[in-house]
């Protein structure tokens, strides 16, 4: 149990499954205070009994990181209840993922919606309220699609790349109260590869999909990373299964 973790205000978002679950199971765990949002509302609920049940602390409300009034809701219900935020960990994400030339123009957009605008939506809310505090950190979940670009995966590797140069932007303009950590994650077992429509693309996927490592390896990074004094700053971290080329 991390001394540096207890009592944090955590939100995360993207907390109905996978990863986003995963770190809030872990965080909870270790005394944060953890406030989880997603659209699928039944899942936080289930998630949120199963931790107060364990005597860990955990509210919930729904969020779609796409409406930026919805982000900032979710910070004021943290303030409301506990007068801080400690961190904002930017997990949303979706990977519907097909080749360019079947013009999915609409998938394309959600990617850019979630993935890249969800992200700056989660900094427009809480980079103030970390200003005014003084204090905070961002946890913003990239990909290793921010490194490299593969078949079918053009615009998703963009959205992460774009997630990666705007954690890097942040952190060099944040000032030196705020943390700034951003985590790709290799293939990780989840419910990411069921958004893909496209069935050349789902086939690859099953295949690499084979050696996925879970979503507690992926928990306990970002766990890594609050928990480091206030005075070091996790930049980077990749995690992968050892068997991912
Ligand atoms: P999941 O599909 O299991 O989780 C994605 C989460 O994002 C869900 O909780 C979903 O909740 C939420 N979400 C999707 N759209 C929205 C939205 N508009 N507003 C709020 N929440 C939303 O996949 P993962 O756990 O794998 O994904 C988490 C992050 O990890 C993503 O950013 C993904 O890109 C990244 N990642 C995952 C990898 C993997 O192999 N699994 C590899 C590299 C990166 P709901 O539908 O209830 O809103």
């Amino acid at each position: 149990i991390s001394s540096n973790v207890t009592g944090k205000v955590i939100i995360i978002t993207g907390a109905s499954s996978g990863i986003g679950e995963a770190a809030a199971r872990l965080l909870a765990k270790h005394g944060a205070h953890v406030v989880l949002g997603a659209r699928r509302i039944d899942r936080l609920e289930a998630l949120a009994s199963s931790l107060t049940a364990k005597g860990e602390s955990a509210i919930y409300q729904q969020l779609n990181v796409v409406e930026l009034e919805q982000m900032k809701d979710i910070v004021a219900l943290a303030l409301e209840r506990y007068g801080r935020v400690d961190v904002i960990v930017n997990n949303a994400g979706v990977m519907p993922l097909s080749p360019l030339e079947a013009l999915k123009v609409d998938e394309w957009n959600r990617m850019i919606d979630v993935n890249i605008r969800g992200v700056l939506h989660g900094i427009a809310a809480g980079l103030p309220v970390m200003k005014r505090q003084g204090f905070g950190q961002f946890v913003n979940i990239s990909s290793i699609g921010a490194y490299a670009v593969s078949p079918t995966a053009a615009v998703y590797c963009a959205t992460k790349y774009a997630v990666r140069a705007i954690s890097e932007g942040l952190r060099q303009e944040a000032g030196s109260d705020i943390r700034v950590t951003l985590v790709s994650p290799g293939v990780t077992e989840s419910e990411l590869a069921e958004s893909i429509s496209d069935d050349e693309a789902r086939d690859l996927m099953k295949e690499y999909r084979k050696n996925s490592i879970p979503a507690i390896s992926i928990a306990k990074a970002i766990l890594f990373a609050i928990e480091q004094p206030s005075d070091v700053d996790v930049n980077e971290m990749i995690v992968r299964p050892t068997a991912q080329i």
